[in-house]
């Protein structure tokens, strides 16, 4: 170090000792004694966390759906981008009445980039036409929009990121009803921790328009106890009597 003399000198007008170790120049051995004085400890670099991606830019008011979609298909806004195959958007009827929500792609979606596929989607599929909704009558569509690794639970920042992005189909559709599937939809649409069963059976409401909310079971829980498929067929009658109630068709 070049300055080292002067930074001694510097030391020796303040009156701080200089520690020399032998066989060491002066110069190199009074540098920590000064941090360890002036600065914040910093954490050596392969023992801090890794950086969290920025969060996506605001989405522009009144987006459409073209530039919605390419703004998913090009999210970078947490961490689940680095391990998706694909994104998974949404699919079905941009007019409908109804927006079915779960809370994200699992392995078969995130290899055939559509909501609901393989046999909960087939299930889910049967609901629906139990009250004489077909699949493309209805739009389909997760609260994240990628997998997480494993079918893991969706964390809030994570959430918290794609959010937005379910808002703004929410602005587009104008839904007259929504149907929540599944505990993780639930919790996250109305930003409560209550237990699936209290919040079964209610007519909710979610985001700026309000728009009446019913939660039911997600199919892929009901195909593992069929025996709360007669309680998710009372949810269904509950949200369809809600709907004909909205549009006057009885
Ligand atoms: S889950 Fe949502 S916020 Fe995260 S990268 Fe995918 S689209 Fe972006």
């Amino acid at each position: 170090m070049q300055h080292g003399p002067l930074r001694n000198a510097y030391l020796d007008a303040l009156g701080i000792d200089r520690w020399v170790a032998r066989d060491a120049p002066a110069e190199v051995l009074t540098e920590p004694a000064v941090a360890r004085r002036d600065a914040p400890v910093i954490p050596p670099p392969q023992a801090r966390a890794p950086l969290a991606p920025p969060p996506a830019p605001p989405l522009e008011p009144g987006i459409d759906w073209g530039p919605l979609r390419e703004r998913v298909a090009g999210c970078t806004a947490c961490d689940l981008c680095r391990t998706r195959t694909q994104t998974v958007f949404g699919v079905g009827n941009t007019r409908a009445d109804w927006l079915i929500i779960g809370e994200a792609p699992g392995a078969e979606e995130d290899r055939q980039g559509e909501p609901f596929v393989g046999r909960a989607g087939q299930l889910l599929n049967a609901m629906l036409l139990a009250i004489g909704l077909p699949r493309e009558s209805v739009f389909i569509a997760n609260i994240l929009k990628c997998r997480p690794p494993g079918n893991r639970d969706p964390n809030p920042e994570e959430v918290a990121r794609c959010l937005p992005y379910l808002q703004a189909q929410v602005a587009l559709l104008k839904p007259k009803i929504m149907l929540a599937v599944g505990r993780i939809a639930a919790q996250n649409l109305l930003a409560t921790d209550a237990p699936l069963a209290r919040l079964r059976g209610k007519l909710h409401h979610f985001g700026a328009a309000d728009t009446p909310l019913v939660i039911t079971y997600h199919p892929a829980y009901l195909l593992r106890t069929p025996a709360d498929k007669r309680k998710a067929w009372e949810d269904l009658k509950f949200a369809r009597a809600h709907w004909q109630r909205i549009v006057g068709t009885t």
